[in-house]
């Protein structure tokens, strides 16, 4: 049932996550097979000594999402007796850590999947991979002569390398090495769409945009093949419009635009076989099924019906041949993928709440205090609110000006808080002054502090205010009573989340269970697109632990690779502090200080043993 209590989980959990009857998340990779439960996995995790925060990366999803898209445009093909077929290729840049791009290659080795590129670190990242050796792999990005070159060379060990123009420069650089190698090319060009997508990347298409050519420098760059005699090397089309395109219609008039484009130039130029129509396609992360920016309006079925229908109409009236169609999805690959686990390691804590009152002193706001918690009623708690929160003000300013000793003042935000919690249980059981529930909400609010780094785990959070689902992994059947925020580890105020998914899209906080002190694992999902290779080292947090885990044939839990997070010294190597440099300085302190009696022998071992052993552990708390 989808239910607030359940965090909107069958909604944007995509048929990969559920609860299940133990009140736990449980984890289908392959949607309808065997489920696993995340939260033992998480327990047998921690029993091994991987402690969170760990990023959890499950392979099975990933190839579950190669093959959901290329059933798709499978079944798009059929019904629209469409002529060519469809191929789709990842680009690296979504998450280019070796062990995803290999499970890619892995999942989508059936359906030849290709691999795009976008910069001369990435070609060189693949290009000796030894897996799909025949697949497509699509060259964009800016390129010097290098790139170009390591491009063509590819192209001889069998790989189907197709090398993109995007600025009108490289098709110079194209003719050179080409020459100087002897190396015919295939090329495409990236026509620059007047139309854009929607939602936070619609700058990536349009006239303004950094990408692509205008449609006269395409036109150029065909009049100079001619001259030279080699349009026979042009082969494919391509545009991408921005990730993330929440409106179907954007889709369609991005489509409208570069499929005219394609039918004139493949009517001219017969060798152009492929139409490459990007990325984009979305992910529903809040489930709202809406254009709103963290969603989508349509399905991954709308899409493909829409690709193969409007291109296989354009190329029959323009009379060629219909097009190998070419998407680069990389979102919608990899976002369900993974999932971070943190664990909550403390909360902020609202004042003891006791029935009995002794009041430090009898200050007039405090007998008044006092006195309004034993009057308060359902006839008069409009008005006590009203009281409270002037009161509350009244004794900052009475602090501030010394009127309120700071016992005084501990005193009279412990009846203003107890107050405040019982005046919205009356408003909620008049179910009445909805607006004044929300602001008790969020005076009552609490801060729930986790450990992990946003900055490191969820750069577009931060960034751009990107919503992902969150929610506890375990305790599913009671009900969560605390609203509250969650704070991360970072010195940074910005290290925080305060918008979470809800019934009208957004919400400044969460329901979270109580903190008991024993271990209480949240887990954010949908973080497998850009969050890993965008994060920062704010704070030098580095790379959590991860680990990759499908599901065995007796349903149980199987980690097909490890990778530790980092460690100190990895980071402060990063930041080019040399470990070795560290502990010689710490010596010479050590003995200065020694010298002076200031610190005993026996501390001085412990203070090296200790700086050592901090140098090799994980960055983040142990908890
Ligand atoms: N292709 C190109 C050229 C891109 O720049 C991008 C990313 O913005 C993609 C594909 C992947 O887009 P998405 O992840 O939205 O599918």
């Amino acid at each position: 049932m989808v239910n607030e209590d359940n965090y909107w989980i069958e909604r944007w959990g995509d048929g990969y996550f559920h609860v299940n009857s133990k009140g736990n998340v449980s984890v289908k990779p392959e949607r309808g097979g065997m489920e696993g439960d995340l939260y033992e996995l998480t327990c047998s995790l921690v029993q091994r000594g991987i402690e969170a925060p760990i990023l959890i990366r499950f392979n099975g999803i990933i190839q579950d999402r190669i093959r959901v898209l290329n059933e798709a445009f499978q079944r798009a093909i059929e019904e629209f007796h469409y002529r060519g077929s469809y191929q789709l290729a990842f680009p690296i840049k979504v998450n280019p850590q070796r062990h995803v791009v290999e499970t890619v290659q892995q999942g989508g080795a059936s359906f030849k999947i290709g691999l795009e590129v976008g910069s001369k670190p990435e070609l060189i990242s693949v290009m000796a991979s030894d897996k799909n050796p025949d697949s497509l792999l699509l060259c964009n990005g800016y390129k010097d002569i290098d790139y170009i070159s390591l491009a063509l060379l590819a192209s001889k060990l069998g790989r189907q390398t197709l090398i993109i123009i995007e600025q009108a420069y490289e098709l110079k650089l194209v003719l050179d090495a080409s020459e100087k190698l002897g190396i015919e090319p295939r090329i495409g060009f990236r026509m620059k769409l007047s139309n854009k997508g929607t939602g936070r990347w619609q700058s990536s298409g349009g006239e303004q945009s950094k990408f692509g050519l205008f449609s006269h420098e395409i036109v150029a760059c065909l009049e100079q093949l001619e001259a030279q005699k080699k349009t026979h090397w042009v082969k494919l089309l391509h545009y991408h419009c921005g990730s993330q395109i929440t409106s179907i219609d954007a889709v369609k008039k991005a489509l409208a635009e570069g499929v005219r484009t394609y039918t004139e130039l493949a009517s001219a130029y017969p060798s152009m076989c492929y139409f490459d129509v990007g990325g984009g396609l979305a992910v529903d992360y809040d489930g709202s099924k809406s254009v709103a920016d963290s969603s989508m309006n349509y399905s991954l079925e709308e899409y493909a019906r829409n690709v193969v229908y409007v291109i296989g109409e354009a190329c029959l009236q323009a009379g060629i041949p219909d097009p190998i169609i070419i998407t680069e999805s990389g979102r919608a690959i990899a976002a369900h993928h993974s999932v971070l686990i943190t664990e909550v390691i403390d909360v902020t804590s609202s004042p003891p709440m006791s029935e009995k009152f002794e009041p430090p002193s009898d200050h007039d706001i405090l007998t008044t205090l006092v006195s309004m918690h034993e009057e308060l009623s359902p006839d008069n708690c409009r008005e006590f609110y009203h009281d409270v929160m002037e009161f509350k003000e009244r004794i900052l300013q009475e602090f501030i000006v010394g009127n309120l000793s700071l016992k005084e003042r501990a005193f009279a935000e412990k009846v203003c808080s107890l107050l405040i919690v019982r005046i919205r249980q009356m408003f909620r059981q008049l179910s009445e002054f909805r607006e004044e529930v929300e602001v008790l909400d969020s005076i009552l609010q609490e801060t729930y502090f986790c450990n992990f780094s946003v900055f490191q785990s969820l750069p577009d959070s931060w960034a751009i205010g990107q919503l992902f689902p969150i929610m506890p992994i375990h305790r599913l059947q009671e009900k969560p009573t605390h609203r509250a925020v969650l704070a991360d580890l970072s010195c940074d105020s910005d290290g925080s989340i305060d918008c979470f998914i809800s019934q009208k899209g957004t919400n400044g906080s969460i329901k979270l269970h109580e903190y008991r002190g024993e271990p209480y694992y949240i887990g954010i999902f949908l973080t497998g697109a850009y969050q890993e290779i965008l994060g920062g080292l704010h704070n030098l947090f580095g790379d959590t632990n991860v680990v990759h885990a499908e599901l065995g044939e007796d349903g149980q839990w199987e980690f097909s690779s490890l990778v530790e997070g980092d460690t100190i010294e990895e980071v402060l190597n990063y930041v080019q502090y040399n470990p070795e440099r560290l502990l010689s300085q710490l010596h010479v302190l050590i003995e200065r200080a020694l010298k002076i009696g200031q610190l005993s022998p026996l501390e001085s071992a412990q203070l090296k043993k200790k700086f050592k052993q901090s140098l090799e552990s994980y960055t983040y708390l142990v908890v």
